[in-house]
């Protein structure tokens, strides 16, 4: 088997997939906070940039990408599809494994496949200040690259656990020029609610959500607020990961029979693995998917599935999802961008309707993965990408008991060389 498969620039797609267009039944729509009734995309203007809605709403198979964001993908797209046969023969394991590798973007996470787009769209009606929450810093820092790119200032809340766990990816996201507050901060009134009760309150995403988003509220004509996760625009931006491993597989004569993902919002999972489920809703493939969390935030496999907010304030829409409740402050796992309350709504769905299974995983079997993971392939996973790795190992260790040959494809979401500090101190946070 050849080790990689090539980046051919015809690999990446010219088009976004948008899974609404294959769904027998849709999700439950978003309601509006306050009267609970199907929002009306305009409700939506005074948060997010109206290129992006149209993004949110469209129910075409196909969504072109914008020829300047084509441009800006090409600095690192197509991105590798390895062929991990280190790991394999450290396993002993009949599966062949295989896995997209995002740690090759700008800021070394898939999220700057969604950043990109975001702050172009942004930038082409005039926008000029982006807010945002980040976790780990991942998506912080994606946005901070976008934003520089196309000209924007960025103001990012980033969780504080991982702010003083992790100083590099504030460092990296003020050399992009982008501001860093702490959150909960006592810059907003979301914030300060937790602020004021504990100033070293660990924070969560969704009180960082409550913050960017009031802070773009109250600067309405001039700012808007970005998410990096959980909508179902942001999902179909991440399918030009899953699109490009299509052609590399078949270039590499192989079929996956699953497709796995860590989870976070639901993001990078549904990246890859939803170009593959419409092949299982269309073509009746026998394509097993499988989305793992950290049982320290166990969304999917603990979680209700219900109307909850996005946020901690009950500031956003009110989206159909598992939820483990809003006000759900999940521990400092070192996964900081998994600790999030909720799920995406169409990953919810597919979980709902027996498509997706999901599977939890504990930090000291995560962080083993790694270390297995980066003496066998030479790479350090993001934590948050390790959690897919020991679920990976999981069933190529089962194929090696049933003695039967399975191809196995997951996401390497992003790389871990920001995260030594985690890696440091793995587990003790437990
Ligand atoms: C943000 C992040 C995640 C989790 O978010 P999803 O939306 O679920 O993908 C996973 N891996 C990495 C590397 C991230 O930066």
């Amino acid at each position: 088997m050849t080790r990689f498969a090539t980046r051919k620039p015809e690999y990446l797609p010219k088009a976004y997939y948008n899974i609404k267009a294959d769904l027998e039944e849709p999700p439950p729509p978003p309601l509006h906070p306050g009267t609970k009734q199907p929002l009306d995309p305009k409700d939506l203007e005074v948060i997010f940039p109206k290129g992006f809605i149209a993004h949110e709403i469209s129910v075409e198979r196909e969504v072109p990408i914008p020829g300047e964001v084509l441009e800006a993908y090409a600095q690192f797209r197509p991105t590798p599809l390895v062929y991990a046969s280190g790991l394999k023969k450290y396993l002993e394991t009949p599966a062949d494994i295989f896995y997209k590798y995002e740690g090759v973007s700008p800021t070394g996470s898939h999220k700057s496949n969604t950043a990109l787009v975001q702050a172009y769209l942004a930038a082409r009606e005039g926008v000029r200040t982006l807010t945002t929450e980040t976790g780990a810093g991942q998506w912080g820092s994606a946005l901070a690259h976008a934003g520089a790119l196309f000209g924007l200032e960025v103001k990012v809340f980033m969780v504080r656990a991982s702010y003083r766990q992790k100083p590099g990816r504030k460092t990296l996201m003020k050399l992009f020029g982008a501001t860093v507050e702490e959150s909960p901060s006592p810059l907003t009134e979301s914030g300060r609610v937790f602020y004021e009760k504990d100033p070293d309150h660990p924070g969560s995403l969704g009180i960082a959500i409550s913050e960017a988003v009031e802070l773009a509220l109250k600067n309405q004509g001039s700012a808007k607020y970005c998410l990096g996760s959980v909508l179902d625009s942001v999902l179909m931006h991440q399918t030009v990961i899953g699109q490009e491993a299509i052609r590399q597989m078949d270039e590499l004569g192989a079929r996956p029979d699953l497709v796995v993902g860590c989870v976070g919002g639901g993001s990078n999972f549904s990246g890859l693995s939803f170009p593959y489920v419409r092949m299982r809703i269309k073509d009746k493939a026998a394509i097993r998917f499988l989305a793992v969390e950290p049982d320290a935030c166990p969304s999917l496999t603990k979680g209700e599935l219900r109307y909850d907010h996005g946020d901690a304030s009950g500031l956003t829409p009110l989206l159909w999802m598992y939820t483990l409740g809003m006000g759900f402050v999940p521990p400092p796992i070192h996964a900081g961008g998994l600790r999030y309350h909720g799920m995406a709504p169409l990953v919810s769905h597919l979980v709902d309707k027996g498509i997706v299974e999901a599977r939890a995983v504990a930090q000291p079997e995560v962080f083993e993965a790694a270390r297995v993971f980066l003496r066998t392939e030479g790479i350090l996973p993001a934590p948050e990408s390790a959690h897919a790795v020991a679920a990976v190992i999981e069933e190529a260790l089962a194929a090696r008991k049933e003695g039967r040959k399975r191809t196995i494809l997951f996401n390497l979401s992003g790389h871990g060389f920001l995260d030594m500090s985690a890696y440091e101190n793995n587990g003790k946070s437990r």
